[in-house]
């Protein structure tokens, strides 16, 4: 009763614990309501036509500047969405995060890549990449540009009956080891 009428909390030593809790708990819930997070101030960019089949969008992950070579993008390709064929004058590593995605080096055969692959396209390899036609695909492009800035020389188009080539993605864990 005193407690609401301004009594000293001096005089009140059993409700000084209680009030400690509460206040433990406003410290709890603003350690989880206030997280450190670095807030993304750049658009996801729609892949241009020139160079993409399909939707694509891009985040970009690391620019190109006067002190760095490194160029680094999150690519998104929806169902069937894949790259014209291209070159890349230091070649490129991509790692798969999502979904199940295709890629093919000139005359060699289309493979099937899934979360954790890594492929290194070597410099000036001919070469496209993207998702599987049922499934998206995600993933993260590293490389260096090159001289002149240039990440990439785009060629044709990967045509339907090019992409078409591709076995079953279903029957990819048959193919293992090859
Ligand atoms: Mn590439």
């Amino acid at each position: 009763m005193g407690f609401w009428h301004g009594a000293p909390a001096a005089s009140l030593p059993a409700q000084v614990p209680a009030r400690r809790e509460g206040l433990g708990d406003l410290f709890e819930t603003v350690r989880r309501t206030s997280m450190k997070i670095t807030r993304n101030g750049i658009e996801t960019a729609a892949g241009p036509s020139d160079w993409f089949t399909g939707a694509v969008y891009v985040d970009t992950v690391a620019a190109p500047s006067d002190g760095s070579r490194l160029s680094a993008s999150s690519v998104h390709f929806t169902p069937g969405a894949r790259t014209a064929w291209h070159t890349h004058p230091n070649g490129q590593t991509i790692w798969v995060t999502e979904g199940v995605g295709l890629c093919q080096r000139r005359g060699g055969p289309i493979e099937v890549i899934r979360p954790g692959d890594r492929v290194f396209f070597e410099p000036g390899e001919d070469h496209w990449h993207g998702a599987a036609p049922t499934r998206f695909m995600t993933h993260l492009a590293m490389l260096e540009v090159g001289d002149e800035g240039n990440p990439a020389t785009w060629g044709e188009h990967v045509t339907d009956a090019e992409y078409a080539a591709a076995q079953p993605i279903d029957d990819q864990s048959a193919g293992e080891g090859r």
